[in-house]
């Protein structure tokens, strides 16, 4: 399990990565809020423990930047005299909450619970860049806004984002979402990919749908095209 801690106070801090090293755990440690949003953003984490009071900016912020692009679980750690922290953590996207002070093997149990309901998920989502798919309710985003798509072009972008960074020729493409099989009928493909383009991709940056002349379509987020 790969752990981001962002929690100022060295002794915590310390105590957590000693602990969760120990577990077996790869532990990234970051002692301030800008730090902290800085790695959860770069790197693919399984769980991260986000302190809610944090010098830079507070924890609130760092999981409002995050949520923008990543779903990565979150644990929170709010004080004990502070019950609107926890309220105001879950709202903002924090999966879990523990109050300090709190005991090492709560904490190593629930990280464990959120690692596995991750990854339980992982198939039922697909995630790129800020563009992010729900495969059982249908529902897709950029970032925080919902795309309003008719159940033909989400076909075709989750087609696309099962295979993302895999170039799919229209014929593929055809074969796949309309389940056609000729070559005559790939200007269906051209049609759907322009309205696709012009909900999902036109009003956001990055852009991630590419047209590779010649050979066809790719999903892909590119680090040269302003990767957040
Ligand atoms: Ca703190």
């Amino acid at each position: 399990m790969k752990i981001l801690i962002v929690e100022d106070e060295p002794k915590t801090a310390d105590y957590l990565r000693k602990g969760l090293t120990e577990q077996g755990c790869a532990v990234d440690v970051a002692h301030d809020g800008i730090d902290g949003q800085h790695m959860a953003l770069q790197h693919d984490y399984d769980v991260i423990v986000l302190d809610a009071m944090l010098p830079g900016q507070d924890g609130f912020a760092v999981l409002r930047a995050l949520r923008a692009v990543r779903q990565t679980p979150v644990i929170m750690l709010t004080a004990r005299d502070r019950i609107e922290d926890r309220v105001k953590g879950l709202h903002e996207g924090a999966d879990d909450y523990l109050v300090k002070p709190f005991s090492f093997l709560e904490l190593l149990a629930r990280l464990q619970a959120l690692n596995r309901r991750g990854r339980a998920q992982e198939s039922l989502h697909v995630r790129i860049g800020d563009l992010h798919l729900d495969l059982i309710s249908r529902k897709a985003y950029r970032g925080q806004t919902r795309l309003d798509l008719t159940a033909k072009e989400f076909a075709l972008l989750a087609v696309l984002a099962r295979r993302q960074g895999e170039i799919l020729t229209k014929t593929a493409i055809a074969e796949m979402v309309w389940d056609m099989n000729f070559d005559s009928n790939t200007n269906v493909v051209e049609v759907a990919i322009k309205r696709l383009r012009a909900k999902m991709d036109a009003p956001f940056s990055p852009r991630l749908l590419h047209t590779i002349r010649g050979m066809g379509y790719v999903l892909e987020l590119r680090e040269d095209e302003g990767a957040p």
